[in-house]
C-alpha cells in the first residue's frame, strides 16, 4: 500500500471514445457511477438494452 495521498484523480473531462467535451451533468454521472469517462452517447452504448419496448432494427 502506498502512503502517497491521492487527491481527486484527474478524471478526464473528455469522452475516451470520441473525445468530446463532457457536460457537467455527464461528469457528475461518471463520478457517481465511477464508470469510464464517456459521453452520454458512448456511455449509453455500454448499457445493453434492457427494455426492448421499441421495435428492434428492422
Ligand atoms: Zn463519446
Amino acid at each position: 500500500m502506498s502512503l502517497e495521498e491521492r487527491t481527486i484523480e484527474p478524471l478526464g473531462d473528455h469522452c475516451e471514445v470520441c473525445g468530446t467535451q463532457l457536460t457537467q451533468a455527464e461528469l457528475e454521472d461518471i463520478l457517481q457511477t465511477g464508470g469510464p469517462v464517456l459521453c452520454a452517447i458512448h456511455a449509453d452504448d455500454l448499457v445493453e438494452d434492457e427494455d426492448e419496448d421499441e421495435d428492434g432494427p428492422a
